[in-house]
């Protein structure tokens, strides 16, 4: 198979094959990189039955949760150590940018430290019952084997707050990379192996969804299934899950707003919106790819968005210069260039982009386009998620015109507002319906602060002391603290 660097799954503390293998492309030159290994069903079965194994061993179940946040501090220095490793490799398999894999690995690391941090902060409570003699408390306890699926996009920062939470928690754990970029997390499985934890306990393989990730959500021993992805494979997993009826998280998609007043300082703003569309060539799941704005600014920031998005620097993702690179597979770029000409065909006027920029034929570039959909609210942009660099942009006149354009979408993953009015944004800020809204900014993200939707856009949250909780069970303690006789149970008054 060529020269070719070849990955291998790690499966109870062993780097090992999978049933076949499979070519990973990179998207900026349209060329094989590297070799991935697929798990079947069989190797799947393997690793959820290692971290089942792990689960119940004393190695693991026996540790303390401060010994466990130490390998979770351990794997974060890890990951900051080997940040420009995993960074290079995240930008040739998936083509984002240099500087921003880089970045988002070093901010990966600071996710890991703070769950690591949280693992001994994980307390139960004592329940007030309302007899004397009874002393009640409630223990928080890990919740078993846990099924970790990630998109291509984002993956180091998506699978951190899915193990990171659950190796606090004190659960194990089996992570589905997608078959779509594999390498940095196949690479990361290094250092999961080199931070010492207990085989079985943290499990990384990939493998096509319809095998691997269909036996990894049904499989009896798994008791969590953490997701992120599209919508469609979500409803999937659900039905998976009918089998062992695990409890599940679902990360989805979005359509988010940017709303925009006439009272804003346009030059304050305009970066938040360009961050929110053209960042990572709008594949994020927070992307603002529906741009409301008022009237009165509508043509001027049209124009200067034009502006931005034609100065925007394309080139090679892995020189440290390029502002903007490929989309990640061929499926992503053929869905962009069918829905932007659809739209166009229904009306929306091509403001600048839609195209394959010059000079990349045969790779997976697309121009940042912005499209005036005002005259076309349904345009096939401004309803799907398109995963790609597109803005649709919609002019209202009131703001019940924009509370309502912002909620006419089944999405609610984030939405923004840019208002200098602050009464004005309290009102925005309660009646969009999604689960993050942005003031005045746009796609900033901490550990501490949850993260996740509302209605399409998923289940559940990631992020903060809570989503910790979400890898526990609650189990009743109920003491005796009496010395008298049980009372005889058909001789009370
Ligand atoms: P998909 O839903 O196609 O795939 C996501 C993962 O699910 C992949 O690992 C995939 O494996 C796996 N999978 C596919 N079929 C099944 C199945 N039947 N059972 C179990 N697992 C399966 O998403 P994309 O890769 O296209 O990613 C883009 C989507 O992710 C967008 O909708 C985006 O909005 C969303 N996303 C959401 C985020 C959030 O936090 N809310 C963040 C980032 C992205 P394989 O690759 O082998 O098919």
């Amino acid at each position: 198979m060529g020269d070719f660097p070849v990955f291998r799954n790690y499966i109870d503390g062993s780097f090992v094959e999978g049933s076949s293998t499979f070519e990973s492309i990179n998207p900026s030159t349209g060329e094989t990189w590297a070799i991935m290994p697929a798990a079947g069903a069989a190797d799947t079965a393997r690793a959820v039955e290692a971290a089942n194994r792990a689960f119940l061993s004393r190695e693991w179940a026996g540790l303390t949760p401060t010994a466990r946040g130490k390998l979770l501090y351990r794997l974060a220095d890890l990951l900051a150590e080997n940040a420009q490793d995993l960074a290079e490799i995240e930008t040739i398999d998936t083509g984002k940018i240099i500087r921003e894999t880089k970045g988002q690995v070093g901010y990966t690391a600071d996710y890991v430290r703070y769950f690591a941090g949280l693992a001994d902060k994980i307390e139960g409570s004592h329940l007030p019952i309302d007899k004397e003699e009874l002393e009640v408390y409630l223990r928080r306890e890990p919740i078993g084997v846990v099924a970790a699926i990630v998109p291509w996009n984002s993956q180091l920062f998506l699978a951190a707050v899915k193990f990171g939470p659950a190796l606090a928690a004190g659960c194990t754990i089996v992570l589905k990379a997608s078959e779509d970029a594999p390498g940095p997390l196949l690479k990361f499985a290094e250092l999961v192996d080199e931070a010492g934890f207990p085989p079985g306990v943290f499990n990384v393989i990939t493998g096509f969804g319809e095998e691997c990730g269909q036996v990894l959500t049904s499989h009896p021993d798994v008791a969590r299934i953490a997701f992120t992805g599209g919508p469609g494979t979500a409803r999937q997993i659900v039905q998976n899950s009918a089998e062992n009826l695990a409890y599940t998280t679902l990360e989805l998609g979005g359509k988010s707003p940017v709303i925009v007043f006439d009272d804003v300082n346009l030059d304050s703003m305009i970066n938040g919106v360009v961050a929110g569309i053209f960042g990572a060539a709008g594949q994020s799941c927070v992307a603002g790819s529906r741009l409301l704005v008022q009237r009165r600014v509508k043509d001027e920031l049209i124009g200067r968005l034009k502006a931005k998005a034609e100065d925007i620097l394309i080139g090679d993702p892995s020189d440290p210069a390029t502002e903007y690179g490929p989309l990640a597979t061929k499926a992503q770029i053929d869905k962009v260039e069918r829905v932007v000409e659809s739209s166009i065909a229904a009306g929306a006027i091509l403001i600048t982009g839609g195209a394959r920029p010059e000079g990349y034929q045969g790779k997976q570039y697309y121009l940042p386009t912005i499209l005036d959909c005002s005259n076309v609210k349904d345009a096939d942009s401004v309803t799907e998620e398109l995963f790609g660099p597109v803005l649709s942009v919609l002019t209202f006149d009131t703001e019940d015109e924009a509370i309502a354009m912002a909620n006419s979408t089944n999405f609610g993953l984030a939405g923004g507002v840019f208002t200098n009015n602050l009464a004005r944004a309290h009102r925005m800020i309660r009646a969009v319906r999604s689960g993050i809204i942005w003031v005045n900014t746009y796609r900033v993200v901490s550990p501490i602060a949850p993260f996740g939707g509302f209605g399409e856009s998923g289940l559940g949250r990631e992020g903060g002391m809570e989503s910790v909780l979400d890898y526990t069970r609650a189990k009743t303690v109920w003491i005796n603290t009496s010395d008298a006789p049980i009372p005889d149970p058909f001789k009370m008054r």
